[in-house]
């Protein structure tokens, strides 16, 4: 699949949306945003092409300057709706989006059912989102530490995208085995699966490496490894012209 996030000054959607197109090639049973608007996340998503998605956000209000964004190519449940991303955490306050697959998704799935928690997708995403609310509440932590937690206990290949209605600033992303690239921008930043929704904003580039956890902000780029050590990000000046 394809995924792309913005987090900076300018309106996060329409440089999110720009980039699915972009990346539409690596998947097309449905397109998702999430956004946060006046200060509450929302989520819009719709089966089929970008265009699908473009029709049905016409006339809504999303301004936001952070946003992430997905085009599925579905590994678990079919096509539709109700499973295309980004996912919610039970509580509303946390979205998702995700390329790859969680392989030991049944028996999250098992654990987080008997502790209460109830599903709207056939997905093996939103049960990793619902692991990490889960972890959250019952260590009492920040999103990104159980993120950390959470994904010491994933087995597959991954890519996923947080944002977090109560860190309307901060986009948090990790890694193993799928492509992620921050485009690094003047007080602003970029993520994707590959280069090509970023190189018309920014020729300088990090790629993460498996095990990573990289923390985004306007003004701010933290990578860490999974070990919570913070990790020089390395970065590289694409010679890719448009
Ligand atoms: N496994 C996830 C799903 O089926 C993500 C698939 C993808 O990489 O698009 O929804």
């Amino acid at each position: 699949c394809g995924i792309v996030a913005y987090v900076g000054q300018r309106e996060a959607y329409p440089v999110v949306l720009k980039g699915l197109k972009r990346l539409e090639y690596r998947g097309y049973d449905s397109a998702g945003v999430a956004l946060i608007n006046d200060g509450s996340l929302k989520v819009y998503k719709k089966q089929g092409k970008v265009a699908e998605l473009e029709d049905f956000v016409t006339g809504k209000n999303l301004s936001s300057q952070i946003a992430i964004g997905h085009t599925r190519w579905a590994t678990h449940g079919e096509p539709c709706d109700r499973n295309a991303h980004p996912h919610l955490s039970g509580d509303g306050k946390l979205a998702m989006v995700h390329n790859g697959i969680i392989e030991n998704y049944a028996q999250l799935k098992q654990e987080l059912l008997k502790k209460g928690h109830t599903f709207t997708s056939d997905t093996d995403t939103e049960v990793l989102m619902h692991f990490i609310e889960e972890i959250k509440h019952s260590n009492q932590c920040g999103t990104e530490e159980a993120m950390r937690i959470a994904l010491k206990r994933v087995v597959g290949a991954y890519v996923i995208l947080i944002v977090d209605q109560d860190n309307p600033g901060t986009l948090l992303a990790a890694r193993k085995g799928s492509p992620l690239v921050i485009g690094v921008g003047k007080g602003e930043h970029f993520l994707a699966s590959d280069a090509s929704p970023i190189v018309e904003y920014t020729k300088e580039v990090v790629y993460v490496n498996d095990y990573e956890i990289a923390i985004l902000r306007a003004d701010e780029l933290i990578l860490k490894n999974i070990s919570n050590e913070v990790q020089t990000p390395y970065i590289q000046k694409l010679d890719i012209e448009l």
